[in-house]
């Protein structure tokens, strides 16, 4: 393992801690290293790569793009942007759609909007966002101040003021938090960095009436959870509560970058002409490249599939808690965004199942091994991960 990670090392901000491997192709779920040692990715760039690794149709649509246009700005018209976002409204609550680039521009978005609206409908005064404790919605100010996270602040103070962390899923602290000053509630229907916590139901239903009750807008951020990661196109359909605004990104183009902000027609208007922009925002290739990962996630079975898989995938996770009771406390998701919370440090794991068994995990929270495969893993594949977790936990040592 050499040059690149060398390279690397000289020329590249030291902000990531990375494994010491260097990929330099894949397909379907696997991927290959510059020595072509293949790895089976349980990680698929933390979400991303919905379809796996150099999926063909997805290839082709980025080439066909690409060779057509690849930029004009959005001083003009493009016909991936404009189809793009007719699929998502015609698949989701939302009527409007503004284009970004990542999640935590979408939030960016999102929260501008949401002030914006409070703002000209009822005045400077109704300016506070409620959002979660261990929530995690991106690292550019707006978003780290709606990440409920003080880690990720350290240094970087004074955040941008007006949010208000509440417990997950502590609905008296959410009554109380919310006011006639609230503009906005943001939550992730599963919270993602945060250790893959799901939000009760009974919850996400109040967020809801308090959001309705105090004329609030409610923000889904569904960069992690959305486009069919859960076995729902969106995972707000499994509660049947429909936010006002919603964010999505990571899954969205199968790996290329963008962002998208979701709202109806009727708050979307308060983003009027130059209020807010992205240069790159509703790029035709990274557009037609997240139509192409919609066309085939809609097809027939596809979501059904995710949901079985997502179900196998958890009950192996639950067969190694029976199997390793002392080691193992819990497992937590939906879908294929799968958790098994240890009672241990999870790092000995990942690091076992990466050089003994060459199968890629992220680990959150210390405690948290996070399964987020492609959307396309074999049956076959997550009995793989299940062989090489029991090895791990039988050798573990911290
Ligand atoms: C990853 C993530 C973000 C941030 O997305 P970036 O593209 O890294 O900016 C925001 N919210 C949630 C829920 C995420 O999982």
């Amino acid at each position: 393992m050499g040059f690149i990670k060398d390279l690397g090392e000289i020329y590249l901000a030291a902000n990531y801690q990375r494994f010491p491997v260097a990929f330099v192709r894949g397909e379907g779920t696997r991927l290959y290293d510059e020595e072509g040692r293949e790895y089976l990715d349980f990680c698929a760039g933390i979400a991303v790569c919905a379809l796996g690794h150099a999926p063909k149709e997805l290839s082709q649509a980025i080439c066909e793009q690409a060779q057509k246009l690849l930029h004009v700005s959005n001083l003009y018209w493009t016909e991936p942007q404009a189809r793009l976002a007719e699929l998502l409204c015609e698949n989701s609550f939302a009527e409007k759609v503004f284009f970004c680039n990542s999640g935590a521009e979408a939030v960016e978005a999102a929260l501008k909007l949401a002030r914006r609206y409070a703002w000209k409908k009822f005045g400077p005064e109704k300016y506070q966002i409620v959002a979660l404790e261990n929530s995690f919605h991106g690292r550019t100010f707006g978003a780290l101040s709606a990440t409920g996270q003080p880690a990720y602040w350290q240094g970087f103070e004074p955040l941008v003021p007006g949010f208000k962390h509440i417990p997950p899923n502590d609905i008296k602290a959410l009554k109380e938090a919310v006011s006639q000053k609230t503009c906005a509630i943001i939550l992730e229907p599963i919270l993602g960095e945060g250790g893959v916590i799901p939000l009760e139901e009974s919850f996400l239903k109040k967020a809801r009436e308090l959001a309705s009750h105090h004329k609030a807008l409610l923000i889904f951020d569904e960069i992690q959870t959305g486009v069919g990661r859960t076995g729902k196109l969106f995972a707000y359909e499994w509660f049947g509560v429909e936010p006002d605004i919603m964010t999505l990104a990571k899954g969205l183009a199968g790996g290329l970058p963008i962002g998208a902000m979701l709202s109806r027609e009727k708050i979307m208007a308060f983003l009027e002409p130059g209020t807010h922009a992205s240069t790159f925002g509703g790029n035709p290739v990274s557009c037609s490249a997240a139509r192409e990962v919609l066309k085939i996630i809609l097809k027939k079975d596809f979501l059904k599939e995710v949901q079985l898989k997502g179900r196998a995938l958890e009950q192996r996770l639950k067969a190694i808690k029976e199997e390793f009771p002392e080691l193992v406390e819990e497992v937590r998701g939906k879908g294929l965004l799968q958790a098994l919370v240890l009672k241990v440090s999870a790092t000995p794991v990942l690091f076992y199942l990466f050089e003994q068994k060459r199968i890629l995990a992220t680990c959150i929270k210390d405690r948290v091994l996070r399964f987020t495969p492609p959307l396309i893993v074999a049956y076959r594949e997550i009995d793989a991960l299940y062989e090489g977790l029991k090895e791990a936990l039988k050798n573990y040592q911290a």
